[in-house]
């Protein structure tokens, strides 16, 4: 009888400190968002930067003053059906372009496309002779450059028709940022991160054009708003996606939704198999450039690159990439980086002005009388830049290394054959040490 009690209380009390870590367990898993971001130091940023930070690269949506006071819910649509019958008329009216459309590269193009793959590449500059077409020109090329208008059977009038039908939708809201030249750049920038490193041998036909792709479409009819705005306002996207994620599931969807149509859809020739892959790839990519994921993306690849023995996880591996071109204007040329914040801080301001016309809260950053842009951008260099590239940087390096490691386990196995197969030809060592270290933990100008 004595050992019977004994027995259940020790099986009590190891119930109850299983009970006590597995708490421990979900409550760590909880704040670790909120500890990466407490890492930007009260004193070392303005409060209104500081809330910018918080409310845009994290998921803590409670913390500002927008989000304190009680939630207009006027939509911008007054219904999805209207959402959808302006999505098919801006649909008939580009077929009527589309139709007249050909893929004609201008002579003064050429010039630009011969620095195509370099980080300082002059983007903004070729995009006032692009005659509003820089996303259908950049596209064009840099499958082309890659030969997989060829390997996938790609029908370059129906290539044209999508890339037309993208700048179409880019020019929906008239952004100064989130525009087509924004999705061209980013493009452009991850062609040349894959290029300069030698990474692009490292990828697969399926998963370039997959990678490119996504940065082709990864803002598709972007409303020129923040998320936050969309759920503060209810929107109709904000209640289709349940205010996760609301831009990225819409850009994918609207996107998907396009390429239903066969004369839109320049990939209909993969196989099942590989189309399944490019689009579950492209959606784990573009979900992933929701800003409010920063901190646990970063954070993640960061305890991955700690742990010696794991390989780096492919999709995770495009994703930062894609994530640090997204962000990466800072680390372009002085001329460059300054444009592209003049765009962007007016896109804040222009949602400032619709938070008060509607009643609401000016977001952080987006009141156009009192807003500090200096500060804003070396917080944002600071605390959210630099650390992705630094991440970025280490996770190339290492990611380089397995292929080499790979390479030299290839070579001693095939010592007489000097064919060492398509996964090495394009890496240079040189490249890796310059471009891994110098371009990507430098990110100021
Ligand atoms: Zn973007």
């Amino acid at each position: 009888m004595y050992v019977s009690v004994f027995t259940i209380i020790i099986i009590i009390i190891k119930a109850i400190i299983v009970i006590i870590i597995i708490i421990i367990i979900i409550r760590r898993a909880i704040i670790t968002e909120q500890d990466e971001f407490s890492r930007v130091e009260t004193d070392a940023v303005p409060p209104e930067v500081k809330d910018w930070l918080s409310m845009t690269f994290t998921q803590s949506n409670n913390s500002t003053a927008a989000n304190r006071k009680s939630r207009a819910t006027r939509a911008k649509f007054r219904s999805v059906a209207n959402c959808i019958r302006a999505g098919i008329m801006v649909d008939k009216i580009y077929r009527r372009v589309a139709n007249t459309s050909t893929v004609q590269v201008p002579t003064q193009i050429l010039h630009y496309y011969k620095s195509i793959d370099e980080w300082s590449f002059q983007l903004l500059s070729m995009n006032e002779v692009s005659d509003g077409h820089i996303l259908k020109l950049i596209g064009l090329e840099i499958l082309q450059k890659f030969d997989l208008v060829n390997k996938f059977k790609i029908n370059l009038q129906t290539l044209d028709n999508f890339l037309s039908r993208l700048e179409v939708g880019y020019g929906k809201h008239g952004n100064p940022y989130h525009n087509a030249v924004h999705a061209a750049d980013v493009t452009q920038t991850v062609h040349g991160v894959l290029i300069s490193t030698g990474l692009a041998s490292w990828l697969t036909d399926l998963e370039l054009l997959t990678v490119l792709t996504s940065c082709m479409i990864h803002d598709f009819e972007h409303t020129g708003t923040t998320n936050n705005y969309h759920i503060n306002t209810a929107s109709d996207i904000a209640i289709m996606y349940n205010d996760k994620s609301v831009l990225e599931n819409y850009h994918l969807s609207a996107t998907f939704r396009v390429m239903k149509d066969p004369e839109f859809n320049p990939f209909n020739n993969l196989k099942p198999d590989d189309y399944k892959e490019f689009r579950n790839l492209m959606i784990e990519i573009v979900l992933a450039t929701d800003m409010s994921c920063h901190f646990q993306q970063i954070k993640n690849m960061k305890s991955l690159l700690s742990s010696a023995s794991e390989n780096v996880d492919r999709a995770k591996a495009f994703s930062l990439i894609v994530h640090c071109a997204d962000i990466s204007h800072p680390a372009k040329p002085w001329n460059q980086h300054n444009k592209w914040t003049e765009f962007l801080i007016e896109e804040f301001f222009s949602q400032g002005d619709k938070e008060l016309a509607l009643g609401l809260p000016v977001s952080p950053l987006c009141d156009r009388n009192n807003t500090h842009v200096p500060e804003s951008q070396i917080g944002f260099i600071d605390f959210i830049v630099d650390p992705s590239f630094q991440v970025m940087g280490d996770m190339i390096d290492k990611m380089l290394s397995d292929i080499l490691q790979q390479h030299h386990i290839i070579s001693t196995n095939n010592s007489n054959n000097n064919n060492l197969g398509n996964i090495n030809k394009n890496i240079n060592t040189q490249n890796i040490n310059e471009n891994a270290s110098h371009h990507f933990s430098k990110t100021r100008n």
